[in-house]
């Protein structure tokens, strides 16, 4: 039987944005309303004194800006078990585990069912501006998606990462097959228990459905470059299982072996075409259409700590377009990419105004407390941090995110990612953010090229243990670089911090010399296996920029693995 699907309709859903959008300052207050008549009887916003006003002047009178730390007790007693409306009217029940890059642990952050309808709007309008410019057949996507680890907390809740609480949701699946997107592998494979097992299956999966493959996909692109580094290493494996219709052995998983037995039969004509195909390939340049005839194009978050993965994914991608997806964060959704024609370099967010109400804090100022404004008072060209207040029992939360105003898409404004704002390099007077390093690493990889060498992945650490303190960039590179090609990216990556406050600094050396150190290959995976053995999963993995010394196992990581270190002469 021909399993009828219900296609979403583009038309509405772009019609019902735009009209949206066209009205975003009413549709803020009516979120907000919403939002506070919903939970208006929650300890927390009880305790504030709102007395059931719903205005935006109230609200922000009356409920203070808050962070994580300030939540914490709040979010605990719902992890420990208590059922009393705490933050929201409707009890908690699920809890997310968001990746805490920055702090190095997991923080937890309530999950719910508006939360999860919130996440499919915000698929659902970005899929219709995308499949308009680029439209998709019935077919299968590679979603190189993974679920962490779900426990159960001391009081009873599920908790997981984001990500695995919305694949879990059966909402989810529907949601992909009216969005001609489901994914090629098996649930087993998704939800397996070890990701290096989920990833290999993947592939496979990928490769037997290579044909009907429309996109490639994941949350965050740096499991797309993961996957197909990973593929440059096991592609004679993955061609041997094809030719015999037996999977390897080090796929140990029962559940994960018997759900990919239901695919694999021998095909020895796809395990040639394939290793031909390999092996036509010059350093695995177009790798992904080479693969997969049918993809339309490759799709993940592609901005902010994921743009230095841009360089790889279009030497898999050859000339097939990268489209950026959607801006959000475990706490709740920002805004969608509805100009999917644009690189990923300049990709931007439309905020969607019913998702929940909005607040920015302007940067300009330069004054730690400087007074937020709402979402339709932005001003294009400025920077903001990001305040949500959600579905989910947040209320004027500092997301922590610094983004830019580009524009307007109707009245709610184009969001650019700019940077996390304590994500930054600071000694004295000088200040450099995730941006500024990423400048400075891109740079001085560019004497690398010359050697067809390549930084796989980097992070950076303030050293105050020298006197002076200095700066300190670690890199992983591909294959042996001469001892003075290093030497000069090292004297490059200094001079590149073009900060004012850096480079007075370094003039005078109140700053030390910064020092590049190389650590052995395999290093930045210890991070990621680090995170994961943390309760993170690859799907929202983010290596950390900036390791502070309280990360301190990450630091360890790190140092241990340095091979050789360099000081820059440049100052
Ligand atoms: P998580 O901890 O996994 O919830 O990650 C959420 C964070 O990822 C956000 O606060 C941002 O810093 C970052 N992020 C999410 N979406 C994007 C995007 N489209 N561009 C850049 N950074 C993003």
């Amino acid at each position: 039987m021909i399993e009828k699907m219900e296609l979403l309709d583009v038309d509405k859903l772009i019609e019902e944005f735009e009209s949206m959008t066209k009205d975003a300052g009413n549709v803020q207050r009516e979120t907000l309303k919403k939002i506070l008549e919903e939970n208006g009887c929650a300890e927390y916003l009880q305790n504030l004194g709102l007395n059931g006003r719903t205005d935006p002047e109230s609200f922000k009178a009356c409920v203070p800006l808050v962070t994580h730390n300030d939540l914490q007790p709040y979010i605990q007693r719902i992890v420990d078990g208590s059922s009393s409306p705490i933050l929201t009217g409707k009890p908690i029940t699920t809890i997310s585990l968001s990746s805490g890059t920055t702090q190095g642990k997991p923080k937890f952050v309530p999950f719910n069912d508006e939360l999860m309808e919130t996440t499919l709007q915000i698929y659902r309008t970005s899929y219709a501006f995308r499949t308009r410019e680029f439209p998709i057949e019935n077919g299968k996507a590679l979603q190189l998606i993974y679920s962490s680890k779900q426990s159960k907390t001391k009081g009873g809740l599920i908790a997981g990462t984001a990500t695995t609480n919305v694949f879990r949701n059966s909402q989810f699946k529907n949601t992909m097959k009216a969005m001609q997107s489901q994914c090629c592998s098996p649930d087993e494979v998704i939800f397996g228990p070890d990701f290096h097992q989920s990833l290999y299956c993947h592939l496979l999966c990928g490769l037997i459905f290579r044909e009907e493959i429309q996109f490639i996909s994941s949350t965050f692109s740096h499991s797309i470059v993961h996957a197909f580094r990973t593929f440059e290493q096991v592609w004679e494996e993955l061609c041997a299982d094809i030719r015999e219709g037996v999977l390897t052995s080090r796929i140990t998983f029962p559940s994960v072996r018997s759900a990919m037995a239901k695919l694999l039969k021998p095909n020895p004509e796809l395990a040639d075409l394939i290793h031909k195909k390999c092996l036509g390939l010059n350093n695995w340049y177009g790798l992904i259409p080479e693969l997969f005839p049918n993809v339309k194009y490759i799709y993940g978050i592609m901005t902010g700590s994921m743009e230095p993965y841009l360089k790889k994914l279009r030497h898999y991608a050859r000339d097939l377009p990268l489209i950026s997806a959607d801006y959000g964060s475990s706490e709740g959704w920002i805004g969608a990419n509805v100009n999917p024609n644009v690189p990923p370099e300049l990709a931007t967010y439309v905020v969607l105004p019913d998702i929940g109400y909005f607040e920015f804090i302007p940067l300009k100022e330069n004054v730690e407390e400087a007074k937020p404004v709402g979402l339709t008072e932005v001003k294009v060209g400025e920077e903001y941090e990001v305040i949500i207040t959600s579905f989910a029992g947040l209320y004027r939360y500092r997301l922590g995110d610094v983004v830019k105003v580009t524009g307007f898409h109707n009245l709610s404004p184009e969001l650019k990612f700019i940077c996390r704002r304590n994500l930054m390099l600071t000694i004295n007077i000088d200040k450099n953010t995730e941006k500024d390093l990423q400048l400075a690493v891109e740079a001085a990889s560019k004497l690398n090229t010359e050697e067809k060498l390549e930084v796989l992945d980097f992070s950076s650490h303030v050293d105050l243990s020298t006197n002076p303190g200095h700066y300190v960039i670690f890199w992983e590179i591909s294959g042996e670089v001469r001892e003075e090609v290093l030497e000069e990216c090292c004297n490059c990556l200094d001079r590149s911090f073009v900060d004012a406050g850096y480079v007075s600094s370094r003039k005078i050396n109140a700053i030390g010399p910064l020092e590049l150190r190389v650590v052995q290959r395999g290093t930045f995976q210890k991070i990621l296996n680090h995170y994961v053995g943390l309760g993170a999963a690859l799907s929202q993995f983010k290596t950390p920029r900036c390791v502070g010394s309280t990360n301190n196992e990450v630091l360890q990581i790190l140092c241990n693995n340095v091979v050789k270190s360099y000081f820059s002469t440049a100052f």
